[in-house]
């Protein structure tokens, strides 16, 4: 091999390893079911720009849905009807409960008919949940960035595009939690829910993605009847509803790695 090849062949090897584009689209029969956290801009040197999606990028996503027909759902509206869900259907869940999801992201949700499920912390104020996953995430970022109040909440609601999920009480580490705490968090919240917002929970979302079998069987007796993971790819509903794995919009993607990640659900060689 020259030399003088050597560099476009590096950047082939670098392309590929990025974004993984040979790989073959997941059956468009089944959903995807993308996980957002912010829609808001980068702040300068943080940690966490990835949970922040710029608005402007996106609109460009949403605009791409709905130019490419894909339908949106609510989590429970997949459940409902999925023995007769079309081709390309698409549901956007946000987890934690950011206040941009009120300022940012409703407005151009109604602007091209989306909808989504929040999945909402309850104790959502100065709480500097990234700490109970790593030690060191200790800086308060997230803490710092301003979440919905229950009245904002309300209002989501009431806009009509915006479903509420359980999320738990606190954003647990349920892997360091004795069973009682569990229920707590995991059933006394779902109720919580509904009885602050007079609605129906019937969707979880595991805290940083983490659990255990017990886990699972705790979020079945209390109810629920689909639960999230973090885990990235795109799953056949007629495997477990209580481990579904999500299409993971990062903030640090491109528009190219959205569409990618939209027919593969997976980013490069990773998982
Ligand atoms: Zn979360």
């Amino acid at each position: 091999m020259s030399w003088l090849i050597l560099p476009p062949a590096l950047w082939l090897i670098w392309f590929t390893h990025r974004y993984g584009w040979w790989r073959t689209a997941v059956n468009y029969h089944q959903p995807r079911i993308l996980m957002y956290h912010q829609i808001a801009e980068h702040q300068d040197g943080a940690r966490f720009n990835g949970l922040r999606v710029p608005p402007e990028m996106f609109e460009k996503q949403l605009q791409w849905l709905t130019a490419n027909k894909w339908t949106f759902l609510t989590m429970a509206e997949l459940v409902e009807k999925r023995q007769q869900l079309p081709d390309k259907t698409v549901v956007i869940t946000f987890d934690d409960g950011y206040l941009d999801n009120l300022t940012n992201a409703l407005p151009l949700m109604q602007k091209y008919q989306a909808k989504a499920t929040l999945y909402l912390v309850i104790d959502r104020h100065d709480n500097d949940w990234s700490t109970k996953k790593k030690k060191h995430h200790d800086s308060g970022e997230l803490a710092r960035d301003p979440k919905l109040t229950d009245q904002q909440v309300s209002e989501l609601l009431e806009s009509g595009c915006f479903e509420l999920g359980g999320h738990t009480h606190s954003h647990a580490n349920l892997k360091c939690l004795n069973p009682t705490q569990k229920i707590a968090e995991i059933k006394h919240s779902k109720t919580t829910l509904e009885e602050t917002f007079n609605t129906q929970i019937t969707s979880f979302a595991y805290p940083f993605g983490i659990y255990t079998d017990e886990d699972v069987d705790l979020v079945k007796q209390s109810g629920y009847t689909n639960a999230v993971t973090t885990d990235a790819g795109i799953d056949d509903l007629a495997q477990s509803m209580f481990t579904l794995r999500r299409v993971k919009i990062s903030g640090k993607d491109n528009f190219y790695a959205f569409t990618l990640r939209m027919k593969n659900g997976i980013r490069g060689w990773s998982k």
